[in-house]
This record gives C-alpha cells, sequence and structure tokens, in this order.
C-alpha cells in the first residue's frame, strides 16, 4: 500500500459508456470504483465524436443521442458515488506484493486495487495537429492540445485553432481569465453546438474577444515562448496575431498508447479474452468494450454492457475472496434496492 494512494476495489481505464455501465454492476455488487479517463469530459467515443446523432440499438430506448446516452448513464451510476480522474492517462501499472494492481497516471495520481478492468475503446485519444513548422518545439509550454489547469492560461493572450465543440467550448471558458483571446477558423461555419457559436459571436460582438477567418501559417517567438501566430485569411491577407498560448483543437485520433505497455497479450491491438469473465491473460486484469476481441465479437455498446455484467462476477470473486455471491434481480431484491438509494 502506498501512502498517496487512492484505495478502491477496481479502477477501470476508460469512462466511455462501457466503463461507465461497468460502474453500475460492479456497484451493484458493492465495489466501489475510480475512473480514469485522458479526454476531459465523460462518455469515450459517444460524447467525443457523435454527441449528436441518435442510436438506434440501445435495448429499451428506441432513439437517444451519444450524449443523452452518457447523461443517462451518469444518472444511472450515480447512487454508486464513482470518482474520475479526467484528463489524465493510465500510464504506468504495477502489480505490488499483496497482488493489487497500481495504477499511475501522466498527472501523478495514483490508484490502487485488486481489479483492473480496461474499457479503453479503441485506445487513447490523441489529438491532430496542425502543421505548423517547429510545433512540437513549443508543446507544453505555449502550446497545448487540452486545458487540464485553466489556471494557466491567466492573463495570458491566448490563440484557440478550430470549429468544433472544443475550440468554441475553451474560447468561451478561458475569455474570462485570459489577458486577450482569440479564435481562428479556416471559414465563418462552425461544427461546435448552436448554443456555443452563439455564445462565441456574443463575445466577439462584445469586443471580449476576436475572430480570425484564416489559416495558421507558422510560429513567431524563441521556442518554447510563442510570441505570435502567422495567419492569412482570404480578405485580411497575412499578418501577425500576437499571442503567447496556441490551443489547436483539431480533433483527434485514437492510438493505444500505454496500455500496450501493460504486459497484457494483445492480438492486433485488441486484449483477447475469455467470453466466461472477460479476463485478459493476465489474472485481476478485465477487458471490455470496444478494446477486447473473442471469436463473434461485436463492436457496439450493448456487446460491452454484457461483458460488464460477466465481468463483475468474476471481479467480486478476487475483491472479496471468501464472500458469497449472490444471483439477484433488482426488480425484487431489496439489498440491491438499498444500493440503489431507492428504498
Ligand atoms: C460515429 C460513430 C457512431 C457509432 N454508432 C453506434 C451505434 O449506433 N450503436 C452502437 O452500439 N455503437 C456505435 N458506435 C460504437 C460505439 O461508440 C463504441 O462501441 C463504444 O463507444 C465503445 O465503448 P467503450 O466504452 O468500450 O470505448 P470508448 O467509447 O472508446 O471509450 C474509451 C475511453 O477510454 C479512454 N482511454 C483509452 N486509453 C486510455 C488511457 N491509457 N488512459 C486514460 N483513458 C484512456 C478514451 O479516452 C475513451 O474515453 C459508434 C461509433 C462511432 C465512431
Amino acid at each position: 500500500m502506498s501512502d498517496n494512494a487512492h484505495q478502491t476495489d477496481v479502477i477501470i481505464v476508460g469512462a466511455g459508456p462501457v466503463g461507465l455501465f461497468a460502474v453500475f454492476e460492479l456497484g451493484l455488487l458493492g465495489l466501489k470504483t475510480h475512473l480514469v479517463d485522458i479526454l476531459d469530459r465523460i462518455g469515450g467515443q459517444c460524447a467525443e465524436l457523435y454527441p449528436e446523432k441518435p442510436i438506434y440499438d440501445i435495448p429499451g430506448i428506441p432513439v437517444c443521442t451519444g450524449q443523452e446516452l452518457t447523461d443517462k448513464l451518469m444518472e444511472q451510476i450515480a447512487p454508486f458515488d464513482p470518482q474520475f480522474h479526467l484528463s489524465e492517462m493510465a500510464e504506468e501499472l504495477t502489480r505490488l506484493d499483496n497482488g493489487h494492481w497500481r495504477l499511475k497516471t501522466d498527472a501523478g495520481t495514483v490508484l490502487e486495487a485488486p481489479v483492473l478492468v480496461i474499457a479503453a475503446g479503441g485506445g487513447s485519444f490523441v489529438p491532430k495537429k496542425p502543421h505548423l513548422e517547429g510545433l512540437d518545439d513549443y508543446e507544453g509550454e505555449s502550446v497545448f492540445y487540452a486545458v487540464r489547469q485553466m489556471e494557466r492560461f491567466r492573463d495570458k493572450s491566448v490563440l484557440v485553432a478550430g470549429g468544433g465543440d472544443s475550440a468554441l467550448d475553451w474560447f468561451i471558458a478561458l475569455q474570462p481569465i485570459a489577458r486577450k483571446i482569440a479564435l481562428v477558423h479556416h471559414r465563418d461555419g462552425f461544427r461546435a453546438a448552436p448554443h456555443s457559436v452563439e455564445a462565441m459571436r456574443a463575445i466577439v460582438a462584445e469586443g471580449k474577444g476576436e475572430l480570425h477567418i484564416a489559416q495558421m501559417k507558422g510560429l513567431e517567438g524563441t521556442a518554447p515562448h510563442l510570441t505570435g501566430v502567422r495567419l492569412e485569411g482570404k480578405e485580411t491577407g497575412a499578418f501577425v496575431h500576437e499571442c503567447d498560448m496556441l490551443l489547436p483543437f483539431y480533433g483527434l485520433t485514437m492510438k493505444l498508447g500505454p496500455v500496450a505497455e501493460f504486459g497484457i497479450n494483445l492480438e492486433q491491438n485488441l486484449i483477447p479474452v475469455d467470453t466466461a469473465k472477460f479476463e485478459s491473460n493476465v489474472p485481476g486484469i478485465f477487458a471490455i468494450g470496444d478494446i477486447n476481441t473473442y471469436p463473434g465479437k461485436l463492436k457496439l455498446i450493448l456487446s460491452g454492457f454484457h461483458e460488464a455484467a460477466l465481468m463483475s462476477q468474476a471481479a467480486f470473486k478476487i475483491a472479496r475472496p471468501g464472500e458469497r455471491l449472490r444471483f439477484q434481480y433488482t426488480t425484487s431484491s431489496s439489498e440491491l434496492q438499498k444500493k440503489l438509494g431507492v428504498r
């Protein structure tokens, strides 16, 4: 046991729909969970890739959007009080002498538990980067692809790049604390939610932020300290926008990332599991959802939900050795209903 570690029953890597539903199934069995996700929001692909698209094949829900499904799952798991560690990448895994897992994130958070569940989907989302010479040299000091601590941007001149939800959300959120804020997008049309576009345009109309319809062409400064970004617009021509922070939000792609280093067997970047428990080749490490593979696997949310239920039964036996597990229905079990707070 480490002094500064969060102790829990189950660590879940990935707060996508399957990781979230695992909280529910584990919670019914009395197991506490901590979840780690590299994204700054909960919901995995549903929230990040298609929040407003309709899903038609969730059992019992004829239609809901990716975000609505995420919100409903959050409501469903609320009684179990899961602890989220967002904007943190699960990076390093070690086995302790007592057989428990010790997971360290890139933000230094340490979690310890007898069970590790990998619900990492297609892997961690990594940012698509703009093609700008020398960009890497400014990363971590002047160029960021996620906002982990808003305070870092206080009193800075920030240029946000992109036209989607992340770009507009951060333009809006950072405006009150930044010394100066601007948004650059290659066209005067935005993919972000209409209310965000409205809020962004209001900030610009009130003179509290700038909007540049232009392409980014280059960086100015002495790396890693940025002094400006060279922009070129059809109407404005080429000019330098002075700023000391650049936040490009050009979308995300998925890479397996550190999970590949956890010492688990992989098959084409997926984790082979047995279909009775959804355990990997390493006892105590389970894999559910899009990250796993087995004969007949379908990468569907409903498959992941089923996998979460079976995994939870097996996880219970590891987390509570010697305790008896009774199969119960939520409809009729007063014990389960108490856990759910409905009785
Ligand atoms: C456009 C689109 C439409 C779809 N439509 C449907 C549909 O109609 N019906 C359906 O059933 N399915 C649909 N799917 C598929 C569905 O979204 C996936 O099956 C589902 O999201 C898988 O859930 P998951 O929880 O396993 O993984 P994900 O949703 O991928 O979540 C995994 C999470 O793990 C995190 N993560 C990964 N590695 C790490 C790490 N090392 N550290 C920290 N965090 C990490 C990621 O950031 C991510 O948030 C669709 C997919 C797309 C792209």
